[in-house]
């Protein structure tokens, strides 16, 4: 059973997702992490962003740890955004995701274009969002609890921003699929949020068994 969770950043997708593999038991990979990890290879070789081959040249993980705190910081972050609007970055990395995806006994995946690209054929699809300004709010205390020190003002503007890179770019731009169940996090406790995702899913599967 393949689940397929996306949305915008810190929409609680992430959090959504590793509860829901720790019920069904599910491996699960955060996909997000891979166009980080493009982005932290770009930064310490001094790569060119601006750059397409440079950014395909940086899809080498041999050397990536991905237990990095580095690979969670505000600037990678954005180095991530930019670099994933390329075509053969997504090219790059979309054979690890798949194969991922496809492996025995199923897997949940988040990310931006996982119900979309990745595993159309995935039966049980959640897109979850929030209003920006309480994503930016969200992402604004997991920095502080980080100790990075950041202004709410700047999240949002930088939350913006990511997010019409997401939607906005022609290769898998980050949109909802036709058949995913959609989850509005913004006025929902993270055990809400999750319980919600849960009998999402139950309901897709009695669905489609
Ligand atoms: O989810 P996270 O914020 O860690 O992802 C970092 C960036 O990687 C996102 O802003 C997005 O542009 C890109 N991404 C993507 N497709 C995915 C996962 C992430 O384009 N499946």
């Amino acid at each position: 059973m393949i689940i397929a969770v996306d949305g915008p950043a810190a929409s609680g997708k992430g959090t959504i997702a590793r509860a829901l593999a720790r019920h069904y038991g599910l491996p699960h990979l955060d996909t997000g992490l891979l166009y980080r990890a493009v982005g932290l290879n770009l930064l310490r070789w001094g790569g060119d962003p601006d750059s397409e081959f440079a950014a395909v040249r940086a899809c080498d993980f041999a050397q990536v740890d991905f237990d990095d705190p580095e690979l969670k910081s505000e600037t990678v972050g954005g180095l991530a955004s930019r670099i994933s609007a390329y075509p053969m970055v997504r090219e790059t990395l979309l054979a690890r995701q798949q194969d991922f995806a496809r492996q025995d006994g199923g897997a949940v995946l988040d990310g931006r274009d996982i119900g979309t690209v990745i595993a159309p054929d995935a039966p049980a699809k959640l897109f979850v969002t929030a209003a920006p300004e309480v994503r930016a709010m969200r992402r604004h205390e997991e920095l502080k609890r980080m100790g990075r020190t950041t202004h709410l003002d700047d999240v949002l503007i930088d939350i913006r921003a990511r997010d019409e890179r997401d939607m906005g770019r022609s290769t898998a731009p980050l949109v909802q699929a036709d058949d995913a169940d959609l989850l509005d996090t913004s006025d929902m406790t993270i055990d809400a949020a999750v319980q919600r995702a849960v009998a999402l899913v139950e309901a897709r599967l009695k669905h489609s068994a």
